[in-house]
């Protein structure tokens, strides 16, 4: 696995903790713990106005201790080991919050502004180290807000083991946060790749192909399966390049390598609106917006980045 594509969480989790909620509690009451504040699966940042700088805003404890009292459910993140300080994430909804306006409007209140975390990733505003914190609380929130009904039963669950398990009140089914693998792959001919353009993208967005693993499929079977599916291509080799933990809602990408067989495009129209070989003159320039179409891939937080970059330099 190629460093570059790591983004593995900074915390040590500390997950023999989990099942001491005396502990748990103590260290929630330290001036060490600091919590994230996530409202409806979206994180409460700093920025400037317009955002092209950005970071998590932390609470303490005072902020989030009467929300944790009346139910709110939360999560124990981990420990950062330099600092000793203590990562918590509070998850609200729009209801238990004042009604001091929409929290996407960038008021500075401890609620406000809630963003939306996949458009602050693809634009690579915040550090790493802060991408990978607020990945793990959102992907947590999401799980939370979805976790609510026992899929076995239908009967309601209840937030256990520091916000990672979830126990159904009526028959004791316990559940635990879910992450789905998915590929995403840069397809190449050895001189060229092949990036494309969904109907959801930002205008002249450009990126790798991607899609889930399905049961029954392994790594390489999914790059082959979706790729030929997205835009018809035959791919042989495939190489595994390494991961990235993707929160919306809870997504493992798998960063590949594929080496096509065949050369034709025929993209899906359900999924793709335009998708393209693109030579390494052609990717240079859209890495420095320099592209005469005004043609740009995701920002350096993004596993297609890498991946891109592992081209430009390595193939
Ligand atoms: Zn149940």
């Amino acid at each position: 696995m190629k460093p570059t594509l790591s983004m593995t969480p900074m915390l040590d989790r500390m997950s023999h903790l989990r099942g001491q909620p005396d502990k748990i509690a103590n260290i929630m009451h330290s001036v060490q713990s600091r919590f994230l504040i996530v409202i409806d699966g979206r994180p409460v940042i700093s920025s400037n106005v317009d955002r092209t700088e950005a970071s998590l805003k932390w609470q303490r404890w005072e902020t989030v201790a009467s929300f944790i009292a009346n139910g709110a459910n939360w999560a124990f993140l981990g420990r950062e080991a330099k600092s000793g300080e203590t990562f918590f994430a509070v998850f609200l909804t729009g209801l238990h919050v004042p009604p001091s306006g929409a929290p996407e409007l960038a008021t500075d209140t401890p609620f406000s502004p809630a963003v939306d975390l996949r458009s602050l990733a693809t634009q690579g505003v915040i550090t790493p180290e802060e991408q990978s914190l607020a990945g793990q609380a959102t992907a947590l929130a999401n799980w939370h807000i979805n976790s609510r009904c026992c899929g076995r039963c239908g009967a309601k669950t209840r937030s256990d083991n520091a916000g990672w398990r979830r126990t159904c009140w009526s028959c004791g089914r316990t559940a635990f946060p879910r992450m789905d693998p998915a590929v995403i792959m840069l397809v190449t001919d050895g001189a060229r790749a092949v990036l494309a353009h969904e109907a959801r993208f930002p205008e002249n967005m450009y990126s790798t192909l991607a899609g889930f693993v399905e049961p029954g499929d392994d790594v390489a079977h999914a790059v082959r399966r979706e790729t030929f599916e997205e835009v018809g291509l035959t791919v042989g080799r495939v190489e595994f390049l390494g991961a990235q933990p993707w929160p919306f809602p809870h997504t493992l990408m798998l960063g590949c390598l594929a080496h096509a067989e065949s050369a034709d495009l025929s993209p899906d129209p359900t999924e793709i609106e335009d998708a393209r070989w693109f030579s390494r003159a052609d990717l240079k320039q859209m890495n420095n917006k320099t592209h005469p179409d005004g043609l740009w891939f995701p920002g350096a937080q993004s596993i297609a980045y890498a991946l891109i970059m592992h081209f430009l330099n390595n193939v």
